[in-house]
């Protein structure tokens, strides 16, 4: 099997960690696999290196921020390959060579004080560069040869500075090319995750926590047959174990499934990162390298046919619900379309719709970073029908968290809506909007805030979501 393993910041945050990450790869192949890793970033350098970019900007730029970098990198080298003379000067150097150009594009911002997207990842994608020498040389030393890889030489992007989108074709020669003649002499590469290039090599990156979606890139543009997400928790969750104790780890859960629960808070893969596998129908593990000896959970087209309706209950916070109402609203066309056009102007993602068959009412939410300035667009948009009278009040209520049931099978299953108001209603939960999309895998609604975690609680309850299926 050709395997990528991808490994988070918290999983390659000190020498030990990147010696276990090291030792599981080697461990893998040692049972005959392929594998390829991608690297994130040492746990917290990406913030590190965005506050640096965001000082440099204002004119000051710290020399030592490059020292800092530096020395933690540098005694990672030392614990792992200190014994290695050769190695160690080598990957000592491969850091120099990285900060040189760090340093370089710092102090060429603190001149022009402008930061610009383009030039944001340029920067913010150095600790993926400053990690990948590191984890080769820690599974060189464990026997097996392997080579840091920048991403800029395998994944084509378009130019989407911050979250730039793979250009699959481009992206299937380059990896191709350039990685197969490696894994077939039996090495390791090391990629780098977040980062990739447009096709005429400028720098981009895939968005914050983009690792993920770059081992997902990788594995599909190799077909390879497993990508493994090593991360901090034991795999995708009945709920947040902080809000639900008796919570537990899904053995296996289907791509839709995985992506409603990403899209709900589950925090645990992004659902733009599954995409690339999924097209090509290649699984998706979630591993915990603190764990390894949990299986976790598998992402596949499947799922699990035979559980129950209802998966899992997430939550998500820091949502404001916008409420357009007006009985002058029934049978006026066009009020819709005119919303949502604002909200797309204003390149806002909407988490959740609801409308009423009244039609005097129509309800979204959005995270609470955008409202205020979609907010102020609709009040301008919707100037004549205000004046008017057709839309009496736009509201915008804070406070409020979506509550999420998440299943395949929920599809065709009467009674889920049922059991999921009656523990609410017995919790004494007051139900704010509700939605379920047509393709039955998700009953969404809105509660206040303070509701949230006991309404989690209640439908996690009704379902016995702590019992395996
Ligand atoms: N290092 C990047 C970040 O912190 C990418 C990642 O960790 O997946 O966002
Ligand atoms: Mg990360």
């Amino acid at each position: 099997m050709l395997i990528v393993m991808k490994f988070g910041g918290t999983s390659v945050g000190s020498a030990e960690r990147i010696a276990q990450a090291a030792q599981l790869a080697v461990d893998t192949a040692a049972k005959g696999h392929q594998i390829v890793v991608v690297t994130s970033a040492m746990s917290k350098v990406t913030d590190l290196l965005i506050g640096a970019a965001r000082q440099a900007s204002t004119g000051h730029w710290d020399p030592k921020l490059r020292q800092e970098l530096f020395d933690r990198h540098k005694s990672v080298a030392d614990a792992l390959i200190g014994k290695d003379a050769a190695r160690h000067g080598e990957v000592l150097e491969a850091l120099r060579q990285r900060l040189d150009r760090f340093e370089k594009l710092c102090f060429g911002l603190s001149m022009v004080h402008e930061l610009t997207p383009r030039l944001l990842d340029a920067i913010s994608g150095t600790g993926e560069m400053l990690a990948a020498p590191l984890v080769a040389a820690a599974i060189a030393a464990r026997g097996k040869a392997s080579q840091a890889v920048d991403a800029t030489e395998l994944i084509v992007t378009t130019d989407q500075y911050g979250g730039a989108e793979p250009l699959m074709d481009e992206t299937r020669a380059k990896t191709a090319a350039r990685l197969k003649p490696a894994i077939d002499r039996g090495e390791i590469p090391v990629v780098t995750g977040f980062i990739a290039a447009t096709a005429d090599g400028v720098m981009t990156t895939l968005g914050r926590g983009g690792s993920d979606y770059s081992a997902s890139i990788v594995g599909a543009a190799l077909d390879a047959s497993e990508v493994w997400i090593w991360t901090d928790v034991d795999g995708v969750m009945t709920a947040n174990p902080s809000e639900v104790p008796e919570a537990r780890t899904l053995a296996e859960i289907s791509y839709s499934e995985a992506s409603e629960l990403a899209y709900y808070g589950a925090k645990v893969l992004h659902y733009k990162t599954i995409l690339p596998a999924f097209r090509q129908r290649i699984p998706v593990r979630i591993l915990n390298s603190f764990n390894p000896a949990h299986p976790g959970t598998r992402v596949s087209v499947e799922g699990n046919p035979s559980a129950q309706g209802v998966k899992a209950v997430t939550s998500i916070r820091g949502v404001i619900l916008i409420a357009i109402s007006g009985t002058g609203m029934q049978g006026i066309p066009g009020i819709a379309a005119k919303t949502f056009d604002v909200v797309a102007d204003q390149q806002a993602n909407v988490l959740m719709i609801s409308q009423a068959s009244s039609e005097n009412n129509i309800c979204f939410v959005l995270s609470a970073a955008e409202a205020p300035r979609v907010v102020a667009a609709l009040r301008a948009a919707l100037e004549f029908e205000l004046m008017r009278g057709h839309i009496e009040e736009i509201t915008a209520e804070q406070q409020v968290a979506i509550v999420a049931a998440v299943g395949d099978r929920m599809q065709g299953s009467p009674g889920i809506a049922a059991t999921v108001f009656g523990a609410l209603g017995e919790a004494g939960i007051n139900v704010i909007a509700i939605s379920q999309g047509s393709s039955e895998r998700n009953i969404s609604l809105v509660v206040t805030e303070r509701d949230a975690a006991g309404a989690v609680r209640a439908i996690h309850r009704a379902f016995q979501l702590e019992k395996t299926s």
